[in-house]
């Protein structure tokens, strides 16, 4: 059987350059479940991840917020295989539970134009929850086309398509420890 190779190389061959490493997102995750712990206190929280990108940063994060909180999920269209937003967001997964009168806090994997948060911020706010925070481990701030507030940021990153931490390209490479850029001849 003829195998992938994915299958017989390491996934990190892949990877062009290591922009925000292991042991830097552990010690930034813990800074910011720790501010999110001190700013939330008294409170209970809801956590919302955006899949599929969110689901590291937020099993990491989730075990620096010393608070009673619960776990919930949202799915919105992604790019697909391509690297670049298509403007369009649709909600592929709703929440399980409604969020009014709860202290919500959504958690991304990173903001680039800024169209997929606008949109998950419009669609919660009608729903009324006591107070919409957004919490995103990458912030690519130069790519943005739509102002959104954002309360917390991991890492800003330049303009250069990322993937791991949860991160994914065509699906692949979400489970890599840190955030890389690819080899260019990936995309061929
Ligand atoms: P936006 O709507 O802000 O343009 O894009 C947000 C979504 O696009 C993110 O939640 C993520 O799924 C995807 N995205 C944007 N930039 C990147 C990137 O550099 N790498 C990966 N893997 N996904 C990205």
């Amino acid at each position: 059987m003829k195998s992938h190779p994915a299958l017989t190389t390491s996934l990190t061959d892949d990877v062009a350059e290591i922009l925000i490493g292991e042991q830097e997102i552990q010690r930034r995750v813990r800074e910011l479940g720790a501010q999110i712990t001190r700013d939330f206190a008294g409170e209970e929280l809801l956590v919302i991840a955006v899949l599929k990108g969110a689901i590291l940063f937020l099993a990491d994060l989730i075990r620096h917020i010393d608070l009673p909180l619960s776990v919930d999920f949202l799915a919105v269209s992604s790019y697909g295989a391509g690297t670049r937003s298509s403007g369009v967001v649709r909600i592929l997964k709703d929440l399980d539970e409604p969020i009014e009168g709860r202290h919500v806090l959504i958690v991304e994997d990173i903001v680039d134009s800024g169209r997929t948060l606008d949109y998950l911020l419009r669609t919660l706010r009608q729903r009324r929850p006591a107070t919409l925070h957004v919490c995103t481990l990458l912030d690519k701030r130069e790519r943005r086309e739509i102002d959104v507030p954002i309360d917390y940021v991991g890492f800003e990153v330049p303009d250069a398509f990322v993937v791991g931490y949860g991160l994914d390209y065509a699906e692949l490479y979400r489970q890599l420890p840190f955030i890389g850029v690819l080899k260019p001849e990936i995309y061929e």
